[in-house]
This record gives structure tokens, sequence and C-alpha cells, in this order.
């Protein structure tokens, strides 16, 4: 069943240092931490510090979009992806997502394929 977009979840646990992770990047309003599951050589997750969680994105949200987009490039590049990488966001349940904070994936080291399944 889907929570409310304001339920905390295990991001916001990483978010207040509650739970360890490997934080690759962080600033005042954007955390990225090396995801617990690697799907890739490279595989960490970007994720805004909101409360909220961000599930519903609307217009007032584009600014943090943006930025999370940003932030992507430039942890792409800290990490040497300079061949390329790749930038998901599962969002909603048909999208595979399971956590409700809204995150980029951002993963590389390895060669991706299209369509992803
Ligand atoms: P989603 O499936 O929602 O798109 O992505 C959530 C991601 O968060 C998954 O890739 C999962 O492995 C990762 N993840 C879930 N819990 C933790 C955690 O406690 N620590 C870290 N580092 N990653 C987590």
């Amino acid at each position: 069943a889907a929570m409310p977009s304001d339920s905390p979840t295990i991001f916001d646990k990483i978010i207040n240092k509650e739970i360890p992770s490997n934080i690759v990047y962080e600033d005042d309003k954007v955390l990225a931490f090396r995801d617990i599951e690697p799907q890739a050589p490279v595989h960490i997750v970007i994720i805004p510090k909101v409360k909220d969680g961000l599930t519903g994105i609307s217009k007032k949200h584009s600014e943090i979009l943006g930025r999370l987009l940003y932030t992507s490039k430039l942890v792409a590049k800290q990490e040497g992806l300079e061949d390329g990488f790749r930038l998901v966001i599962n969002d909603g349940p048909k999208g595979g997502q399971s956590v409700n904070h809204l995150h980029i994936h951002l993963l590389g080291g390895r060669q991706m394929n299209w369509p992803p399944g």
C-alpha cells in the first residue's frame, strides 16, 4: 500500500546520520551515498534533504530537481565516469520504487544496455 508522502523512510535516517552510509557528496540541500545493494561497480543514490520525501513532484520542486540532476553529473565526474553513466528514477510501484523518498540512481563502471527490463 502507498504510504503518505510525509512518512519517514530509511533515507531520513541516512540524512540524519541515525544509520551509517557511505556518503560521497553532501551540501545543504542534497545528499549522495553508495547504494547498499549495488547494481553496477558505481551505484550511488542522490536525494533531496527534504522531510516530505518529495514523492509528489510538482512545479515548486523544479529548483531542487535541477540541483539533483546537476549534482548527479558532479558525482559522476568525481567517480571517474568520463566514458558515460546512467541516471534512473524509479517512480511508483510499477516504476520499481521501493523507498518513498525521491532519489536518482547513478549507475556506472560497466556497459549499460537498453531496454533495461
Ligand atoms: P528504489 O528501488 O526505491 O528505486 O531504490 C532504493 C534504493 O535504495 C535501492 O537500490 C536500495 O538498495 C537502496 N537502499 C535501501 N535501503 C538502503 C540503506 O539502508 N542504505 C543504502 N545505502 N541504500 C539503501
